[in-house]
């Protein structure tokens, strides 16, 4: 009730006997009715209404008033919150009247009195009126105080002892406080407008307290009857307001406008008066477009004046601190309003305000504070507050922006969550196949651009079935995660471990040639072989490696497939063990190059003999793999003779280079080589393949011979790799060396 009461304010009172006002014009009277329907029907004038509603009230008070209107005015222009609430206070007080059918004289003064009853806040200091919180006992008094100063305001133009009488008990308490009139004693138009002044200020959004329900505010009423309120007149009006009056609200509103004109001769007032200006000038005018895009923003937006006080309040900072904007607008942006802290949890104090020394700063200010989001429940914002100058320099005023900072971290927290979710395979926590298909055509394109090598290694567990039918797929998956862990640990930044699919897994390695990356994949094999499991009975596993390194116009599936092939060889030749295929961006530094062995026939063309060590079916297999790859056109097949093109658009990334296509022909034969030695194989007569290859640019351009010269070793170079060929006389050479086995 307290609340409610603070709220209340000093009064004047007026006299019934000055000659009449002038009726409104016809004009104004449909446009002001018409206004009224929002206003009273929404919740029987009892509920705040919103600012802009205002200006009505003041002409529905200005029409009711006459000269008292500038009275009004006053208040108006003081506070316009205050006005709106005398308003809906007088019109209350006014239906009230009707429904205890009491005489005219009684009404008119009853009204009056209500319209008027807060003419004393005039003389209360802003500091105390836009405070932005509960008013301290002192403060209360000093309200009152200014209640014998409202009185003696009105008295100036108004010779009505009754009007002055009953706006100056208005707040006596009904069972008496020293000084004051108690009961039956105190005037009965001061009694009514005591219970609906209080009633409006419970209903009403505060800063400090949200509206409360209308059922909740009548039963308030009820529990200080008998000691602030008369007991008789509160049942009354609970009546009337539980009853649903509406239509008796309008009445009386409509009444106010339209017929108060033929008991303008009864009012007090001596002198006629002019009408409100249409448009109560405002401090901030925001236009209905920058409302609706403030609105909009999910962030807290703030306008204050020069004054601090508040003009503009959006919803996202309704949304932030709880507080209305009919609550908010009109009063003075302090650290009291948000109950505001810093980050050490101290109260910030009212110099220390952000607000404030931004605005004696003249300069933009951010600042994180902690504030009041609901009652028990502090939250986190980044206060900016920004200076508005005016034209001439002085300051208009300030925006602020209240950024939830709580709200930014649950975000980015759950982006953060989604995204692992995404892109983690969910058993190795290594990066899944969707991850690492997105992140190998970045890897490749920014490579090479950058022109530095980067290589793929794959691998992929050997007899992975027989571990799973042995041990379980228990522990299968527990040597899984083992490897995953190993592959991460030998990671450098940069690198991308994914998990492929089953036991398969690829390690992209950034900057990183293909030499390194088979060094590399060599040690992950050795340590791999090395680790005793205990899900496998401390048994070790193996597995093969396929490495190879980014190649010109190599694309994600080129580079895959190559690094794919060279892991099947590694399964081919006997598992646990590394095959590097391809020789990357960079040609072999120091030493013999490796295209030494090329024969210079003509012009823009090479040819090389090259041996496989393979039977012919698959270096034809290969062979189909370059041809894939390289997007090569097979111009004929003749006997053990082939003939293609393949042109450099392959081997160029961008297609601001011009292509040069060469007319590649291959004749391949088996022979039989004795082997003596050899990795893993026995010493005998082995089936290879033999490969003469030419490779001749089909135009012949001066110009670009150097760049001719260039392509071709490179599509030679790739043949070698996909054939995994070697120079036919130096492994011949080598062969015949070797040392016999035993
Ligand atoms: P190879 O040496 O040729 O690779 O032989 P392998 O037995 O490992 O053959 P392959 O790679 O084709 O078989 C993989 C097996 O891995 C098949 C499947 O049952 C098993 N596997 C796939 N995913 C999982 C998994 O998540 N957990 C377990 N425990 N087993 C899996
Ligand atoms: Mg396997
Ligand atoms: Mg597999």
């Amino acid at each position: 009730m307290d609340d409610a009461i603070a709220s209340n304010a000093p009064t004047g009172a007026l006299d019934h006997s000055a000659p009449a006002t002038p009726e409104p014009t016809p004009q104004r009277v449909p446009a002001l009715l018409s206004s009224l329907e929002q206003a009273a029907s929404a919740s029987g004038l009892s509920a705040s209404e919103p600012l802009e509603q205002s200006r009505h009230e003041v002409s529905i008070a200005q029409a009711r008033l006459g000269l008292g209107g500038a009275l009004f005015s006053a208040i108006h222009f003081k506070h316009p919150h205050t006005a709106a609430h005398c308003c809906r206070v007088a019109l209350s007080c006014s239906a009230w009247a009707q429904f205890a059918e009491l005489d005219a004289e009684t009404r008119d003064v009853l009204e009056l009195a209500a319209l008027l009853h807060d003419i004393g806040k005039i003389g209360v200091p802003d500091r105390v009126l836009l405070k932005p919180g509960r008013l301290t006992a002192e403060e209360k008094s000093l309200v009152r105080a200014q209640q014998a100063a409202g009185v003696q305001i009105i008295a100036a133009c108004c010779g009505s002892e009754r009007l002055l009488r009953a706006v100056r008990h208005c707040l006596d308490h009904y069972d008496g406080e020293p000084g004051s009139l108690a009961g039956q004693d105190i005037p009965l138009e001061s009694r009514m407008i005591a219970i609906a002044d209080a009633f409006d200020a419970m209903v009403t959004d505060q800063v400090y307290r949200p509206a409360r329900p209308r059922e909740r505010a009548l039963a308030e009423l009820f529990e200080f009857a008998g000691t602030q309120f008369d007991p008789a007149l509160v049942k009354q009006f609970t009546e009337l307001n539980s009853k649903g009056h509406e239509s008796l609200y309008r009445t009386v509103a409509s009444d106010w406008l339209g017929q108060m004109a033929v008991r303008l001769e009864t009012l007090p007032w001596q002198t006629a008066t002019n009408a409100l200006p249409e448009e109560a000038p405002k401090d901030c005018d925001v236009s209905p477009f920058d409302q609706v895009l403030v609105d909009s923003l999910r962030d807290g937006v703030v306008f204050v004046d020069n004054e601090s006080r508040i003009t503009m309040w959006s919803v996202g900072a309704e949304r932030l601190t709880g507080i209305p904007r009919d609550a908010a607008v009109g009063k003075a942006f302090l650290p009291e309003l948000l109950g505001m802290k810093n980050e050490l949890r101290r109260p910030i104090t009212e110099s220390a305000c952000p607000l404030r020394r931004s605005i004696e700063s003249g300069s933009r200010l951010s600042q994180k504070v902690i504030i009041r989001e609901r009652p028990g429940n502090d939250t986190e914002i980044q206060l900016t507050v920004t200076p508005v100058p005016g034209k001439d320099g002085a300051p208009l005023g300030a925006t602020l922006l209240l950024e939830d900072l709580q709200q930014l971290a649950s975000l980015e927290q759950q982006c953060d969550q989604l995204n692992t979710e995404v892109t983690q395979d969910p058993m190795t926590k290594v990066a899944n196949r969707g991850e690492f298909d997105r992140m190998l055509a970045l890897f490749i394109e920014s490579h090479q651009q950058s022109r530095l090598p980067c290589s793929l290694i794959m691998t992929d567990i050997d007899r992975f079935k027989s571990i799973n039918d042995t041990f379980g797929h228990q522990a299968g998956d527990e040597a899984i995660i083992t490897l995953a862990k190993l592959l991460k640990a030998n990671c450098r930044s940069g690198d991308l471990v994914a998990r492929y699919g089953g036991e398969e897994f690829a390690v992209l390695c950034a900057d990183c040639g293909t030499a390194d990356a088979a060094r590399r994949a060599e040690d992950m094999r050795v340590r791999l072989s090395e680790i005793e499991h205990d899900c496998l009975g401390g048994k070790q596993i193996t597995a093969s490696f396929g490495v190879t390194e980014v190649q010109p116009g190599d694309t994600p599936e080129t580079m895959l497939r190559r690094s794919d092939r060279a892991l099947l060889m590694a399964k081919e030749q006997g598992r646990n063990q590394v095959v590097q295929l391809g020789n990357g961006m960079t040609e072999e530094a120091g030493g013999k190059r490796w295209w030494s062995f090329l024969k210079p026939r003509a012009k823009n063309s090479m040819s090389a003999d090259l041996i496989s060590p393979v039977p012919v079916e698959i270096a034809v297999e290969k062979l189909r793999g370059f041809v894939s790859d390289q997007k090569a056109r097979i111009v004929s097949i003749k006997d053990n003779t082939v003939r293609m093109e393949v042109s450099t658009s392959s081997l160029h990334s961008t297609s601001d280079v011009r292509p040069i296509t060469f007319g590649v022909e291959m004749q391949l034969k088996e022979i039989r080589v004795t082997r003596t030695s050899g990795i893993g194989l026995a010493a005998g007569e082995y089936p290879n393949s033999r490969i003469l290859v030419e490779i001749r640019a089909l135009k012949n351009r001066s110009r670009r011979s150097a760049e001719i010269a260039n392509c071709g070793r490179l599509i030679m170079q790739s043949i070698k790799a996909y054939l995994m060929a070697k120079d036919a006389q130096e492994e011949l050479k080598a062969e015949a060396a070797a040392p016999a086995e035993a």
